[in-house]
């Protein structure tokens, strides 16, 4: 895939853009950021970018990008190129010395067809610790002709001898739209179950594909009746059993992951409620299905009120994550609210 196809990062792509034009990429690059936010393809584009055998210049504002469709392009498209060399976790989830020991005995020559040869390095942090050794002269000068691309979720789990020898790009999370627009375009998603998966995916499109188990429209039905049983400033009576309807209203079996999702529709909604107090255009919104229901609770979180929510609904997050009890969190949540 071109760098111009690759949904959000456009700051990023811009910069990889330039620097292939100029002939001034870094040989050594760490993209850092989230994981399932893109940072893969990005790494394949900008390899298929610097191969290209019939580069686009000015195409949907990059100076310089891979056509998408040339032998070339092709090659690194289906993992073939000789070139280009894309090193992944085992099902051990490990990359092995002996694997990146094979690969940099082949960088001591020239690239065979391409124009340069590029190693990329998928989960990076799973490189073992004699791996990453075995890299660092290779990080530190580069064989001629040689670029490394590794990309990570988390960084700090490197060897910091590793990663002061790369030039660091930070990945950003993507928008709900934007998660939205890839479900549709890339993973066959009708536009209705995408617009109701993307809220909850925290900007990682990984994590979208992640719950298409979850019944996502009947979850944020709960998180919709959370908020609006609570926005009338409610006895802690009430409250409380508004919170025992939460709990209720979850699968027995996946009752953690359930009350995950609903924490997360919530959040997303609190947020949107923010945008509408600030008289935010509506088309920002990650609820767009929602907009009447969320524009009469606006009302009722005028001020502070979205964001403290907002900041509640994250503390009950993490208690979750942390093994707290899921009633627990849900009753103290609705007081909090
Ligand atoms: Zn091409």
């Amino acid at each position: 895939m071109p760098l111009r196809d690759i949904i959000g990062h456009r700051r990023l792509t811009t910069l990889m853009s330039r620097a292939i034009d100029r002939g001034s990429l870094p040989p050594t690059l760490l993209f850092a950021g989230p994981s399932g936010v893109g940072k893969w393809r990005v790494a394949q584009a900008a390899a298929q970018a610097v191969n290209c055998l019939e580069p686009v210049r000015d195409a949907d504002g990059l100076p310089f990008d891979a056509c998408g469709r040339c032998r070339s392009c092709d090659r690194i498209a289906r993992g073939v190129h000789v070139d280009v060399i894309a090193l992944e976790p085992d099902d051990r989830a490990s990359i092995k010395i002996d694997v990146v020991r094979d690969v940099l005995s082949r960088t001591g020559y020239r690239p065979f067809e391409g124009k340069l040869r590029v190693v990329l390095i998928r989960e990076a942090d799973t490189l073992e610790t004699a791996a990453q050794n075995s890299l660092l002269k290779n990080l530190e000068e580069p064989p001629p002709g040689t670029v490394f691309i590794l990309t990570t979720a988390v960084p700090g789990v490197l060897l910091s001898t590793v990663r002061s020898r790369c030039m660091r790009l930070r990945f950003g999370r993507l928008t709900a739209a934007e998660v939205a627009l890839a479900l549709v375009r890339d993973h066959g998603q009708s536009e209705r179950d995408a617009t109701e998966a993307a809220p909850l995916s925290d900007g990682s499109i990984g994590q979208a594909l992640s719950l298409s188990d979850l019944d996502i429209g009947g979850l944020r039905d709960l998180a919709m009746r959370l908020l609006q049983q609570t926005a009338g400033r409610a006895d802690t009576q009430s409250r409380l059993q508004a919170a025992t309807s939460v709990v209720a209203g979850l699968s027995k079996k996946e009752e953690r992951t359930d009350l995950a999702a609903v924490l997360r529709l919530a959040a997303s909604m609190l947020r949107d409620i923010e945008a509408l107090n600030s008289g935010a255009d509506q088309r920002v919104l990650a609820n767009p299905l929602l907009t009447d229901d969320l524009s009469t609770l606006a009302r009722s979180f005028a001020g502070d009120r979205a964001r403290l929510a907002f900041g509640a609904v994250d503390r009950a997050l993490t208690a979750l994550e942390r093994n707290a009890g899921t009633k627990v969190v849900a009753e103290w949540l609705a007081v909090q609210l």
